[in-house]
């Protein structure tokens, strides 16, 4: 599933279909779970409402840990190791920006 959404991220197609983005908000709440032990239900709902964000952004792997995402004319520079995106810092509330988000899905 995860790899299917992240191909389809890469292929530039688009995820349309609601049930597809919820499951990848939940692999990558999983994922931070996995990572960080604990979520607070804020963090939850923040990702919920970046689902419908999500899938106009495509993701390029640029490094080890490291991705730039793109909408249009804008890019971000991720790094999912420091937990660092250029639009802020995630690390303050514990919430990954939707182009982070975007990030964790591809290298899940
Ligand atoms: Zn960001």
């Amino acid at each position: 599933m995860f790899w299917k959404a992240a191909k389809s991220t890469v292929e530039g197609e688009f995820m349309n279909n609601m049930d597809e983005i919820r499951q990848i908000i939940l692999g990558a709440y999983e994922h931070l779970v996995e990572k960080e032990g604990d979520v607070c239900p804020y963090a939850i709902k923040k990702m919920e409402e970046f689902g419908e964000e999500l899938k106009f952004w495509r993701v390029h792997p640029s490094g080890q840990n490291e991705f730039e995402v793109r909408n249009g004319f804008k890019s971000y520079g991720v790094n999912i190791r420091k937990r660092v995106c250029a639009c802020r810092p995630w690390d303050v509330l514990r919430i990954p920006c939707v182009h982070a988000q975007a990030s964790i899905m591809l290298n899940h």
